[in-house]
């Protein structure tokens, strides 16, 4: 089979990895890619969003499966645009892709079918909005409709800062993503992210896992794009895995099949473990990063026939299997990240670093020059480990982060910490 990869970031390393890694694969192509994917694709310069270009690529390549990395291309409708020209295509379509897209079209949905979320309400302009929250009062969460590239979430702490989020949003900090606003009730609890493969009618749970947003250690700081995450986590028990299949992922399925819009690809949900529950606080319509990359370190099974599955209805017939082993990422970011950061500083022992037992690196922004690695982002690196339990993968990544040297980066150093504290307590 010819496949093309979309996306150029730690995700697409980790999918690259496991896609090249199927006996079916005979070529595999990513655009744009990065220097860590060019290890296990040919990288091209395609540019992503002409839709025309990635399906002329297509036919001149005879691509037979194009999967999509990040959310961007997915709300522009590139699957719909490939189906169209009889190119079978991973990922769901534009009005599918709303579930990401439109935080008010999910909240919707939830309240239409009985999902169990936050309470909320959508507003088109700033007044009516202002004498919502000063009506409710703080904690409360202020949420740019759109996508805003991960900054559109204001969690208030106190009411002036919910104010100023919507006076903000209001104003066009996010452009068209900002013309609406969502204001959501504060959610406590324990925050995991749960995945699933959608066919349009069928879910497959995949396995569970749990990010860490916050830069600095003991979950401290601005929030990011997630600096480090690990699979499975304990806090997802049998019981609360049945509770999310059975009234979030499920309900979710169906209701978007009932409105004529049914969801294939990965079903990302942001789930609060709350006293009442698991609360869906959040869809994402493709894999996060950095899950991706502990999941596909986990899987056993070929993931290709699995995403063929998904884009042909055929899911039900379907079974994955996974590791047992846990595994875990810890991201190597710029100096800065998430504030401003430098660009183009050298990265070296990589090679050294990836022979430790159980590790794999995966590129998030990186570029190659004359053999070198240099920095290209913000976040810059996964480095991954499996292990017999958390604590020895986490061992085994800090081992091999030891071993690179890149006097511009850092990381986490507790990543994984809430697991090792139930495996401590468990032993
Ligand atoms: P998002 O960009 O939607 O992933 O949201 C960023 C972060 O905001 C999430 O990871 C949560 O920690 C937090 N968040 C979002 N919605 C809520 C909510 N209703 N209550 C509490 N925290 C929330």
């Amino acid at each position: 089979m010819h496949i093309l990869l979309l996306g150029s970031g730690g995700r697409e390393h980790a999918l690259a990895w496991k896609i090249a890694a199927s006996p079916l694969v005979t070529k595999l192509w990513c655009a744009p890619g990065n220097a860590g994917i060019a290890r296990e694709a040919e990288c091209v310069a395609l540019d992503v969003a002409d839709h025309a270009a990635v399906i002329a690529f297509c036919e001149t390549n005879k691509v037979e499966l194009v999967v999509v990395g990040p959310e961007t291309p997915l709300a522009a409708g590139i699957v719909d645009d490939l189906t169209a020209a009889g190119i079978k295509a991973f990922g769901p379509g534009k009005e599918a892709a709303q579930l990401e897209g439109s935080k008010g079209f999910t909240k919707d949905l939830c309240s239409e079918f009985n999902i169990p979320t936050g309470a909320y309400r959508r507003f088109d302009n700033a007044a009516d909005a202002l004498a919502y929250v000063r009506a409710q009062g703080a904690p409360i969460v202020v949420k740019a409709d759109g996508l805003a590239a991960g900054k559109g979430v204001v969690v208030a702490m106190t009411l002036l800062e919910a104010e100023a989020a919507i006076a903000m949003m209001f104003e066009g900090a996010f452009g068209a993503a900002g013309a609406e606003v969502v204001i959501e009730e504060f959610l406590t609890g324990r925050e995991i992210s749960f995945f699933a493969l959608c066919d349009g009618e069928t879910a497959i749970p995949l396995a569970s896992a749990q990010d860490h947003k916050r830069v600095f250690d003991h979950d401290q700081g601005p929030n990011t794009g997630g600096m480090g995450a690990y699979s499975p986590t304990p806090f997802v028990t049998p019981e609360v895995h049945d509770q999310i299949m059975s009234r979030i992922i499920l309900p979710t399925v169906a209701g978007m099949k009932s409105r004529g819009m049914p969801f294939r690809g990965v079903l990302y949900a942001g789930v609060m473990l709350t006293e009442q529950g698991p609360k869906l606080f959040e869809y994402n319509v493709r894999f996060g990063d950095p899950e991706c990359q502990v999941l596909m370190m986990r899987m056993m099974s070929d993931v290709v026939p699995a995403f063929m599955a998904a884009c042909d209805g055929e899911l039900r017939h379907f079974n994955l299997r996974w590791y047992d082993e846990p595994a875990l990422t810890v991201v190597m970011a710029a100096k800065g990240y998430p504030g401003d950061y430098k660009k183009g500083t050298r990265i070296d022992g990589l090679d050294d670093a990836g022979k430790i037992d159980g590790v794999e690196i995966f590129h998030a922004g990186t570029v190659a020059k004359d053999g070198a690695i240099f920095a290209n982002g913000g976040r810059v690196l996964n480095v991954c480990a499996m292990g017999k339990t958390v604590r020895e993968a986490q061992a085994r990544a800090y081992q091999a982060i030891d071993r690179i040297n890149w006097p511009d980066g850092f990381c986490r150093r507790d990543i994984a910490w809430q697991a090792i504290e139930v495996e401590k307590t468990s032993q």
